[in-house]
């Protein structure tokens, strides 16, 4: 019987250590992969730098070029700074969720939106179709904007001149779905497996003049996993592609989530990972 036990005791050893070594080796493919992404940049603005500080320098022409494209590189480290900060802190936990019982509407109608510029130049046109009613489900919205925003951003860029962009949103029996979908390129069935780990971009993010860094995707998920949702992809090369967003009612009655975690350790009190909200229109009792 201590044979057996020891043994047992052995093999939970021997898994934990494997968990362990598996999480080192991710971090340490991260790091990897943000030093590759941050010398990219960081090469160009030296190569800017030292042409501006020899001849092209004193050509106004090349000067004003090389100053923009500076200008360019330095914001896309910014971009990927923040990007970067916004996943580590999803990541840690430490997030706190504004859970506000608002009309779901409002944060897919704007950020549904924000990329409407950048479509009209690329000549894809975009359109946010939304029930007459409410859809009240307990959210984040600047978060599910995010969400909203990161998928329109990816359908605009990888649609080709002349298609379209359509983002919708439902309410459910279960709380909302929101759907983004696009008759772009398409995603190849052997690259759906990747497409939301951090850093990967699909081979035909060069044909679609993708300018992005593969964290979309990532951001998009830990967005609606700490919401207690559910991402969904169909797609396929040459036929376009369509996310679906699938949102419960609250996610503090999803067990797993920080919100419904935090309303089990506090019972009576406020949720952990949540700022407290002012007003409740649809009556949804405080837990
Ligand atoms: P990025 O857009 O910065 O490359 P993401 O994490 O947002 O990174 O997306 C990862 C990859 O998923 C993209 O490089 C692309 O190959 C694929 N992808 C995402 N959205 C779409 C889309 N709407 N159409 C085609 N491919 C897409």
């Amino acid at each position: 019987e201590l044979a057996r036990q020891f043994n047992t005791m052995a093999d939970r050893v021997e898994e934990s250590v494997e968990i362990i070594r598996r999480d080192r080796d991710r971090s340490r493919d991260f790091l990897a992969d943000v030093s590759h992404e941050l010398r990219t940049p960081l090469a160009a603005l030296r190569t800017f730098n030292q042409l501006l500080m020899e001849s092209a320098g004193d050509d106004p022409d090349a000067r004003a070029e090389f100053l923009e494209s500076s200008a360019g590189q330095i914001e896309r480290l910014d971009w990927l700074a923040q990007n970067l900060l916004e996943l580590s802190k999803l990541d840690s936990g430490l997030v706190l969720l504004d859970l506000r019982p608002d009309d779901l509407r409002a944060a897919v109608e704007s950020a549904g939106h924000q990329h409407d510029t950048t479509a009209a130049r690329r000549g894809v046109t975009v359109t946010v179709d939304l029930p007459a009613s409410p859809i009240r489900v307990r959210h984040d919205p600047p978060r599910i904007g995010q969400v909203v925003a990161n998928l329109v951003g990816n359908a605009v860029k990888f649609t080709p001149r002349g298609g379209w962009v359509r983002v919708t949103a439902a309410g459910t029996p279960d709380g909302a779905r929101i759907d983004v979908a696009d008759n772009g390129v398409g995603i190849d069935p052997s690259e759906m497996p990747h497409i939301f780990e951090r850093f990967y971009r699909g081979s035909r993010s060069n044909e679609a003049r993708g300018s992005g860094s593969g964290l979309g995707l990532a951001i998009v998920r830990s967005i609606v996993d700490i919401h207690g949702g559910t991402v969904e992809v169909e797609s396929g090369p040459g036929t376009g592609s369509r996310f679906t967003i699938r949102l419960p009612v609250d996610p503090r009655t999803v067990a797993g989530t920080p919100a419904a975690e935090g309303v089990a350790r506090i019972a009576g009190g406020k949720a952990i990972g949540e700022r407290p909200t002012t007003d409740d229109p649809d009556e949804m009792t405080e837990t």
